[in-house]
């Protein structure tokens, strides 16, 4: 129990062994200035007692009181080594109780941010704003804490399903150029393993890899889009895994094909891209909602649209096609599923076809056993898709990440499940 006022104002600054000298109310603003209290150090290179250089004071961020932004001055101390062959000259004290030399907020102020940002989405703009700091006192902080944090061991155990899906997580410079990255989910908990940059396969693999021949051997299950290169690194590092389309990628491929046709018809039917009050260009939405998410009079305005869009009926085929690959997933007897996959496969590659539908039965038909093998493997969908909505949501509070690192740690932090509890215990080094 603390009676001293002095000491009762330290416990209320979260530090208790150092001295408050002053409290500063100015409006909304305060400031409180602290200084360390050890006045012996001695050489970190030689250990020779250090001689006093002087003060250098640093202005840290903390979190608001009510509705006052806090500020801390630290009266930082400088030392210098009085031995004339020392190579160490001077220096100025760090403690990381107070503030983490990389950082301008208040070790507790930083933890915080971390948690604002990393767990609860929060943007590091309106983060910023709340404190009345930078956006990079904020993001500085939620970069070196989270890393921290989301780098534990231990942060995930033993999968048994794993699934690799490409991000798009920027585009840069004057030509907006797309750049991707990997994720890497632990399919069954919904957890964002990690994160690697490239599509091509070669960074998943070596991540892979890195997890060790005990921890690979437990997955049975391994999920992927309908990428060749993600294809090759199961076969490569996981040769017994079943390896399991991703019904979200098979779905959205049927859905991308349906809209090639539209766009092919409508350019041959009138001569241009599709413009506000085309049949077609005003079906698109309807056309790739699902069957029985369309209403009554959303069924009867599709069809009308395509009664006077669609001469030939292509769209129309490719709508069938695209429910057909739906329907795929509601269809569950494992025994009968590839032949489920076979016999829709062959309807829609055979010349009668549309180029776009028959382009989609030939890809069914490359994938069959992935496609087939989600009816075995059970493995929901669902967990992906939950991660992708959580990093989009990440992204859009982000408004794009410039840097991979800066992606990984804001998407792990978010979708990663990182132990929370620790966060008051663990911090950068
Ligand atoms: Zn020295």
């Amino acid at each position: 129990m603390a009676s001293d006022p002095t000491r009762m104002c330290e416990l209320l600054v979260g530090l208790d062994h150092v001295d408050v000298l002053d409290v500063e109310v100015e409006g909304l603003e305060v400031t409180i200035t602290i200084e360390t209290r050890q006045i012996l150090v001695g050489c970190p290179s030689c250990g020779v007692l250090a001689r006093s250089k002087g003060r250098r004071s640093v202005r840290l961020a903390d979190v608001n009181h009510g509705f006052r932004r806090v500020n801390v001055l630290w009266i930082k101390r400088r030392w210098c080594c009085p031995d004339a062959d020392c190579p160490r000259g001077s220096w100025t004290e760090e403690d990381r109780r107070i503030a983490h030399p990389r950082s301008l907020m208040l070790d507790r102020a930083a933890r915080w941010v971390t948690e604002q940002v990393g767990r609860y989405a929060r943007s590091v703009n309106e983060v910023a704003e709340t404190l009345g700091c930078s956006w990079h006192t904020v993001n500085d902080a939620v970069l070196l804490y989270g890393e921290a944090l989301i780098d534990l061991p231990g942060r995930f155990g033993e999968v048994s399903a794993l699934g690799l899906d490409e991000v798009l997580f920027l585009r840069e410079g004057t030509y907006r150029t797309q750049r991707y990255s990997t994720q890497i989910v632990d399919v069954n908990r919904g957890q964002l393993l990690d994160v690697v940059p490239g599509r091509k396969g070669a960074e998943p693999k070596a991540w892979l890899e890195a997890q060790g021949a005990d921890w690979l051997a437990g997955i049975d299950y391994a999920t992927l889009d309908l990428s060749g290169s993600y294809r090759a690194v199961f076969d490569a590092v996981l040769p017994n895994a079943t390896q399991v389309a991703d019904p979200f990628h098979v779905v959205k491929l049927a859905n991308e094909k349906l809209d090639e046709t539209r766009r092919r018809v409508q350019n041959e039917t009138l001569g241009h891209r599709g413009r506000k009050g085309d049949p077609l260009f005003r079906c698109r939405r309807l056309l790739t909602r699902a069957n029985e998410r369309l209403s009554e009079g959303g069924k009867d305005k599709l069809l009308g649209l395509l009664a006077a869009g669609d001469p030939r009926g292509d769209v129309a085929t490719a709508w069938t096609a695209k429910e057909a690959v739906r329907e795929l997933y509601a269809h569950i007897d494992p025994a009968l599923a590839l032949e489920w996959v076979d016999a829709l496969s062959d309807d829609m590659d055979n010349e009668e076809q549309p180029i776009e539908v028959r382009s989609l039965g030939r890809t069914l038909k490359r994938w069959r056993l992935q496609i087939a093998a989600w009816h075995e493997a059970q493995v929901s969908n669902g967990p992906t898709e939950a991660v992708n909505n959580l990093i989009k949501r990440v992204k859009r509070g982000a408004f794009g990440f410039r840097r991979f690192k800066n992606y990984r740690i804001r998407a792990l932090l978010y979708a990663g499940k990182p132990d929370w509890s620790l966060l008051g215990m663990v911090g950068p080094p």
